[in-house]
This record gives structure tokens, C-alpha cells and sequence, in this order.
């Protein structure tokens, strides 16, 4: 355990602590157990629980044999280190007590874990930052824990059983608040020799007009990097920055919708940016399928446009791949954090 601290005087080590279960997490629970009846007399092994750890709200699941979900407790992300650690074992102990057994671990976060040092480095959620984050959760939780970017846990739950079923090469593209890339081969995540596989959104945009250079300013330190562009901030912000009104997302392409100008150049802007970005991803990896998350993958548009942005820029006489959204929508982190243990490695 690294960086201990005392929160509202609870101690660690949290494993033997009794939390006191948030509203949240009991209204999210009694939900649950009403769409989950009879799971305590399912089969005892081969649960798997996967958690996904965001920047404001944490979720696990619990995943059964037949890939059916026993339980699916949610809290709001505490904010705190110390504090969203031990909501990450309220919601463990909730998942397994709805599905009726223990199960394996998988966590799915921000950022990554540096091979080198085992802290967590390049997450958005930047208090994560400098933690041994996966050996905080394995003391608390008294056992072997799986982390993994939740782009990566996109791709693979999406691979897996989702929109890139029985595709080679997916990758898993989150446009939300920030921006991530994240990819599984054959089924499997790939995390990289240095475990920066995916990290497409901090690269810079490609081909670049001049009026996108030097960008706007990243919270990684740089400058123009593609999430200041294509995250669903970047383009509120590119909006606000040509028309003066600031605006969400959803409102901007609600005003495209309705024949406003403005509103459809910002999202022409954003799709020619967005297809020069996963140009660049064709020609390195040349997936079968990009699976999106995050709110702007909700937008139908993106999957009718987006193939004439990406297609001039692939150095190939022709190009094609599935794009689609996200089979699972926002449960694809979850579940793809699941998968990170083979069901094998899962016992009662
Ligand atoms: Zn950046």
C-alpha cells in the first residue's frame, strides 16, 4: 500500500472493514436483485466481476457462465484515492453477494500501468496518477486483480461478444469527455511492450490546416493533441471557439439537426478531423472493425459520414471496415473489464 492515508478515520487495510452502503449503491442494488432473481442458486464458479473505474462513477458487474449479468452495482466516484478504493470493495462485495459467489477481478481506468514502475501514469482521473493502483485494490480486495485501460476493455468486451465479434484486429475508440483508443487482437487486449498500446489520443492531429496548429492545450502537457480535438470537450470547445456560444455537445448536434450553420460546420470540422485520425490508425494497424464509446458515439451521423473522411487519407487503392457503436453502449467497459481473466480462471 503506497501514499496511506486516513479518510474520515476509517484504516486500512479495507478488506476487513464493514462499509456502509451509499443510497446509490442500494437503490442501484435493489434493482438489480429484482432483475436477478434466482441468481444465488446459479452455479457458484466461473463468475467474473469487472469493474470500470471513471472519473465520476464507479461500476461493477458480475458476469455469469452463460455471459448473462447477475448484479450491477454502481456508486458515484468518491473523488479521493483512499475513498474510491474502498468503494471499488463495497461494489465487489455487493456484485458477488447478488450473484452468489466469488469471482475473479478485472478493473478497467484511466491512463495505465507503467511496466517499469507499476504506478499508474496518463490518466485523465489524475489522482490516479504515481498510485500502485492494481496493488491497493489486490491487498484490499485479498486477491489477484487485472487492470487495463478502459479503451482496451472497449475493444476486447466488444470483441469478445459485441460489435467486433470474431474480428481480427478491433479497435475501441472512446469520444467522451476525453479521448482514448484502446486494442485486442484475435479476442485478446494487447497492451504494448511499454503498455501504451491505444493511446491514439494523445498524438497529434494529422495533416494539419494551419489554423490548427500549435492546438489547444492538453492536461498531458502538450499541444494539440487529437483529445483536444475529438473528445466530446474538444468539440464543445471548437464550437465555442468559432462562434462564440458555448454549448454541450448534445445541443450542438441538436442545433445541426434543426438546419442551424454554425452548428453543421462544427460537426463537418470534427468529422474531417476525426477521419484524418483514424487514418493514421488504418494505416498501422488496418482494423477490421472501430468500435466507439463515450457520449458522441451515440450520434447515428458519425457512422454515415465518417467512412468518406477516413477512405482518401488510408495509403491503399481501397478501403473498408465496420464502424459501429458499441454493442454493450456504456456497459462495454464493465464487461469488457471482466473478460481481462479467462472464464477458466474464475472458481467459486
Ligand atoms: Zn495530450
Amino acid at each position: 500500500m503506497t501514499q496511506r492515508a486516513n479518510e474520515g478515520g476509517a484504516a486500512f487495510p479495507f478488506a476487513a472493514a464493514r462499509f456502509k452502503v451509499s443510497a446509490d449503491v442500494r437503490a442501484g442494488l435493489q434493482a438489480e436483485r429484482r432483475s436477478i432473481a434466482g441468481a444465488k442458486t446459479r452455479e457458484r464458479s466461473l463468475i467474473q466481476i469487472g469493474v470500470d473505474f471513471g472519473g465520476t462513477k464507479i461500476e461493477a458487474a458480475a458476469i455469469g457462465p452463460d455471459g448473462g449479468v447477475l448484479a450491477r452495482p454502481r456508486a458515484p466516484n468518491p473523488g479521493g484515492y483512499e475513498a474510491a478504493i474502498r468503494t471499488v470493495c463495497e461494489l465487489v462485495a455487493q456484485a458477488e453477494q447478488a450473484a452468489g459467489g466469488r469471482g475473479t477481478i478485472g478493473v478497467g481506468a484511466p491512463g495505465s500501468i507503467s511496466p517499469r514502475t507499476g504506478v499508474v501514469r496518463n490518466a485523465n482521473t489524475t489522482w490516479l496518477n504515481g498510485r500502485h493502483f492494481r496493488e491497493d485494490l489486490e491487498a484490499a480486495l485479498a486477491r489477484p486483480v487485472r487492470v487495463a485501460n478502459d479503451a482496451n476493455c472497449l475493444a476486447l468486451s466488444e470483441a469478445v461478444d459485441g460489435a467486433a465479434a470474431g474480428a481480427r484486429v478491433t479497435f475501441g475508440v472512446i469520444i467522451g469527455t476525453g479521448c482514448g483508443g484502446g486494442l485486442a487482437i484475435d479476442g485478446q487486449v494487447v497492451e504494448g511492450a511499454n503498455g501504451v498500446s491505444g493511446e491514439w489520443g494523445h498524438m497529434p492531429l494529422p495533416w494539419l490546416e494551419a489554423d490548427e496548429y500549435p492546438g489547444p492545450e492538453c492536461w498531458c502537457g502538450r499541444r494539440g493533441c487529437l483529445e483536444t480535438f475529438v473528445s466530446g470537450t474538444g468539440f464543445a470547445r471548437d464550437h465555442a471557439a468559432r462562434t462564440g456560444r458555448k454549448m454541450t455537445g448534445e445541443a450542438i448536434i441538436e442545433a445541426a439537426r434543426q438546419g442551424d450553420a454554425a452548428a453543421a460546420l462544427t460537426f463537418e470540422r470534427y468529422i474531417d478531423r476525426l477521419g484524418r485520425a483514424l487514418a493514421v490508425v488504418c494505416d498501422i494497424l488496418d482494423p477490421d472493425v472501430f468500435v466507439f464509446g463515450g457520449g458522441l458515439s451515440n450520434v447515428g451521423e458519425l457512422y454515415e459520414r465518417l467512412p468518406a473522411a477516413i477512405a482518401p487519407h488510408v495509403f491503399s487503392d481501397s478501403w473498408t471496415a465496420k464502424l459501429a457503436p458499441a454493442r454493450w453502449g456504456d456497459s462495454s467497459g464493465v464487461r469488457g473489464a471482466a473478460r481481462l481473466w479467462p472464464q477458466s480462471a474464475a472458481s467459486g
